[in-house]
């Protein structure tokens, strides 16, 4: 739900009620010698409005632990419980944004929103509303007849975000959705979404391996290891909201950033 209020009101009160439950899961990709164990044995909670990262290095299982939350693939052992009711097949009262922005060049700006409505069947004008209110929530009003082509690629993740959240899903994932944008870009990005996750109060899994965004950007933070990977540490990142780009300076946001280097460092992933 989109609201002015509900952004003046600050953050919303996290983790009151669990959201999703990862309990047990592990994921081995084939069969016999030659197959891989990517997820060895993963616990995890994410309360209802809450924003949680997942954070780790590259081929680790972010990425495959996020399609297992959103039931687009089938963890081998363990289970996913969303809202009390098992995950069986696709959780589909989700949004997703991937680091390629999978805009269609063809298409505006605002039909590429529309997709996600077309896509699942439903009536384009009940979203309209719903569509104008989160380009002008990001800044690209007055791009909606533009082709994506025309856009930077901050503003293509910003349709991204967008057509992820156009159908109002109660979930919002998100697989290292800045990955393929410069440092000052990723910047605003950040302070982008915060102000969307406030304006909207969505439950939001967000994958990095910045550990900085992770830390300006969460309540929590699940750090993952080396593959076959688990959650090794579960860190509540405690910096009042709204978030400011110069908090990163500060000795809170220093504090939580050592924490989680030290934490890679003892699983020998960073060495001084
Ligand atoms: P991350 O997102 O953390 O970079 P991924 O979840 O993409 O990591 O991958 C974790 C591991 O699982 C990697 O070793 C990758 O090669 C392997 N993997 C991922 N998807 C598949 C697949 N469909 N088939 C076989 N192996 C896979
Ligand atoms: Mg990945």
């Amino acid at each position: 739900m989109l609201s002015k209020e509900r952004e003046e009101a600050g953050p919303p009160a996290p983790g009151h009620r669990t959201f999703v439950t990862v309990e047990g899961v592990s994921k081995r990709f084939g069969a016999g010698a030659g197959s891989v164990l990517a997820i060895d044995y993963a616990d995890a909670t994410i309360g209802e409005g809450e924003f949680v990262s997942l954070l780790g290095p590259s081929g680790c299982g972010k990425s495959t632990l996020m399609k297992i939350v959103a039931g687009l693939v089938p963890p081998t052992t363990g289970k996913i419980t969303i809202r009390k009711e098992e995950v069986k097949g696709p959780f589909t009262d989700a949004g997703i944004v991937f680091q390629r922005d999978l805009l269609l060049d063809w298409r505006t700006v605002l039909d590429n929103i529309f997709l996600q409505i077309e896509i699942r069947g439903l009536k384009k004008a009940d979203f309209a509303d719903k569509a104008h209110e989160l380009l002008s929530l990001v800044g690209l009003e007055d791009f909606e007849h533009r082709s994506p082509r025309e856009l930077s690629g901050g503003m293509r993740q910003r349709a991204a975000i967008c057509r992820a959240l156009v159908h109002d899903p109660e979930l919002l994932l998100m697989d290292e959705p800045f990955g393929a944008l410069d440092a000052l870009t990723r910047d605003q990005m950040g302070l982008d979404l915060q102000r969307i996750w406030l304006t909207t109060g969505k439950t939001a899994l967000f994958i990095t391996h910045s550990i900085s965004e992770a830390v300006f950007l969460s309540d929590r933070v699940l750090v993952m290891g080396q593959r076959p990977s688990r959650i090794e540490q579960d860190i509540s990142i405690d910096l009042e909201r709204p978030r400011t780009l110069d908090m990163k300076e500060s000795a809170g946001f220093g504090t939580y950033a050592k924490q989680i280097r030290t934490c890679f460092e003892e699983m020998g992933l960073l060495r001084g």
